[in-house]
């Protein structure tokens, strides 16, 4: 399959749920992106802020990027004037930091708070009481210029099917519990990301509306195509 019919297909099983469709391009070159480009995907992901540059400024401006891997505090300068979604907001400290960058270019970044729900250590994110910290921080409420549109949520990496899904499923009951608490009759509030190439399905079946899919679109990633100048984001 071409990466086009990849997108195409997806689009159309995806568009019937209205669930969206994050493209995940990290390590593939700038051609693979810009066949999906045509097939008409718009919004691609991407997790190293490096990476993400290079490609930002190669690509057509009407893309709309989203960072979904951990952010450093002191890289978020460097794309505050146009990243769409900060999907990995993992901190109050990264929060504010987005909130005072994105006020110097008069922008309003949207972000997802990331909630740890994995059985793994290495995954990032807030737990349930960290999250809820947050929401009720007082600096929180202050912050003009970024808005939380949901959650989002990486489940453990297994073939345990059960095990996903009781990690879809207390991620969509978080998610529902924080629109009726904190986000009662705000419609922005509206995103929850989980899904993945190998369990984007479950993911829908338990409310996802947003899936993040890399190889699904683009094959397998075997290399990195681009060498980074930093050895983290
Ligand atoms: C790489 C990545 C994806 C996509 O992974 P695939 O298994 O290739 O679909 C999704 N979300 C995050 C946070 C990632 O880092």
């Amino acid at each position: 399959m071409s990466i086009a019919l990849n997108i195409e297909t997806l689009q159309k099983e995806l568009k019937t749920m209205d669930v969206t469709l994050v493209a995940v391009s990290k390590t593939k070159p700038v051609k693979d992106i810009l066949e999906a480009y045509a097939a008409g995907q718009r919004v691609f992901g991407e997790n190293m802020v490096q990476e993400l540059l290079e490609k930002e400024e190669a690509l057509p401006k009407d893309i709309a990027w989203h960072l979904i891997g951990h952010l450093q505090t002191n890289k978020v300068k460097y794309i505050a004037h146009f990243v769409a979604m900060i999907e990995s907001v993992d901190s109050l400290k990264l929060l504010k930091e987005i909130d005072k960058h994105a006020a110097k270019h008069n922008r309003v970044i949207d972000c997802l708070l990331q909630v740890y729900i994995a059985d793994e250590d290495s995954k990032f994110g807030l737990d349930h009481a960290e999250l809820i910290e947050l929401l009720r921080d007082e600096e929180f409420a202050a912050m003009q210029h970024v808005r939380i549109r949901g959650l989002m949520g990486i489940a453990t990496n297994t073939e345990n099917e059960k095990v996903i899904k009781e990690e879809f499923y207390e991620l969509k009951m978080l998610f529902d519990g924080i629109k009726t608490s904190f986000y009662r009759g705000v419609e922005s509030f509206d995103t929850l990301s989980m899904g993945m190439s190998s369990d984007y399905k479950l993911a829908v079946e338990n409310g996802s509306n947003m899936v993040r899919l890399g190889s699904t679109v683009f094959g397998k990633r075997v290399v990195k195509h681009f060498k980074l100048k930093d050895d983290d984001n």
